[in-house]
């Protein structure tokens, strides 16, 4: 079921909705006037079911349930273009995420995409792996022949306080 059919059974819940609204102290999303402006340039429009002006209008309307049960929190490409756009401060990224720690809170599904980041920062302490890169010549250049210094595994003083943030 999709979650626009989702929609036409939902119910307002005005708890969860004050509990993301209380953990976005920096945005106000109550204050969105549905301009989308944040949806003319959102990167992931494409791909989100929903778009981020909606988002924001059910959030403030009070179907966080439905939302922090669906896919579509994850989505978004954090590329805060919609921060940006924003007239109002209203951010659906900062909704987007006070939905996405919602839903990890409640232990919801969480894509794999993020668990392999989670343990690529674990093992490497970077989010991405290193690529190769070459030069205009499109010769092979590594770390060492660009005198840059090797990259440090963490230690396991990083990997515990990494995992206390994440409340492992
Ligand atoms: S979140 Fe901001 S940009 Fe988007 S519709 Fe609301 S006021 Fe407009
Ligand atoms: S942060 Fe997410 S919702 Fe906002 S513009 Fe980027 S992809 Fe779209």
């Amino acid at each position: 079921m999709s979650l626009t059919d989702l929609m036409t059974m939902a119910k307002s819940n005005k708890m969860l909705q004050r509990q993301i609204l209380s953990q976005l102290w920096e945005v106000h999303p109550d204050e969105c006037f549905q301009c989308m402006r944040c949806t003319s340039g959102c990167t992931s429009l494409k791909l989100l079911e929903l778009k981020p002006h909606e988002i924001v209008l059910l959030t403030n309307s009070g179907f966080v349930e439905e939302l922090v049960s669906s896919d579509i929190i994850w989505t978004c490409a954090s590329c805060l273009k919609c921060r940006e756009r924003c007239p109002q401060k209203a951010s659906p990224y900062n909704t987007i995420m006070a939905l996405r720690n919602l839903a990890v809170e409640r232990e919801a599904k969480v894509p794999e995409v993020y668990m392999k980041v989670v343990a690529q920062i674990l093992e490497t302490g970077l989010m991405q792996q290193v690529k190769m890169v070459t030069s205009r010549e499109m010769q092979p250049l590594n770390r060492k022949k660009l005198g840059l210094p090797k990259i440090q595994c963490p230690d396991d003083k990083f990997k515990s306080s990494f995992m206390k943030a994440l409340g492992g």
